[in-house]
């Protein structure tokens, strides 16, 4: 079963990922993007690992629904309100359980995958973060380590994609030939999970 602990450590290790990658999640962005995914995610999760610390929450629910709102409110781009209704779902969908199971957690996130795609009006194959996101919610029912190979499956899968959501659509057929950076930065995110459960 997974604990609070667990989401804890799924949320620092997301912190620790998107430290060690902005550089490359801000590369990406520059050339499909504005050149700010990097400092948007780093941000964000600072933000996160200070709120975590400061105010200790007591569920796997909380932990996840905290994070989502300070993600919102520190991070400015797109990303922001996509990722902060990615944790605030699947955190609302986790309940207050003191404890969940990992395919309890595929199903919220499968719930909080569908709100994303819900707010950005997107969907698998226009080259957005739901390109990492689904296959990897899809997957989770199997195995932490199967979802992560699947999130990294989906956002080398977008490199060949057209863009027709966020700002990279702006480029029409010049997006293809890079991989998304939302995609890049949900792969770290689930690469995280599966860190947390080992
Ligand atoms: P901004 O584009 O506002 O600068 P970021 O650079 O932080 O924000 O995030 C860009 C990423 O957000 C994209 O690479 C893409 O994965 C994701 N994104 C943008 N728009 C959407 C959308 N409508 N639905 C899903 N994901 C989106
Ligand atoms: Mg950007
Ligand atoms: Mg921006």
């Amino acid at each position: 079963m997974l604990d609070t602990t667990f989401f804890r450590r799924w949320m620092s290790a997301t912190a620790a990922a998107v430290e060690r990658e902005a550089g490359r999640l801000t590369e990406l962005d520059s050339a499909i993007g504005d050149a700010d995914h990097g400092s948007n995610m780093q941000r964000g999760f600072a933000a996160v690992t200070a709120v975590l610390e400061k105010e200790a929450p007591q569920t796997p629910g909380a932990v996840l629904a905290l994070s989502g709102r300070h993600l919102i409110s520190t991070v400015g781009g797109a990303s922001g309100p996509l990722y902060g209704t990615l944790l605030r779902r699947t955190g609302k969908a986790l309940g207050d359980a003191a404890e969940v199971s990992r395919e309890q957690l595929a199903d919220a996130l499968r719930a909080g995958v569908a709100a994303v795609a819900q707010l950005g009006g997107a969907q698998a194959g226009d080259k957005t973060m739901l390109d990492a996101l689904e296959p990897a919610a899809a997957a989770l029912g199997e195995s932490f380590a199967a979802a992560r190979e699947a999130a990294d499956e989906g956002a080398v899968a977008t490199v060949p994609m057209l863009a027709r959501k966020g700002r990279a659509s702006y480029l029409g057929e010049r997006s293809i030939g890079h991989q998304d950076p939302g995609a890049t930065s949900s792969a770290l995110l689930i690469a995280a999970l599966e860190e947390a459960a080992r």
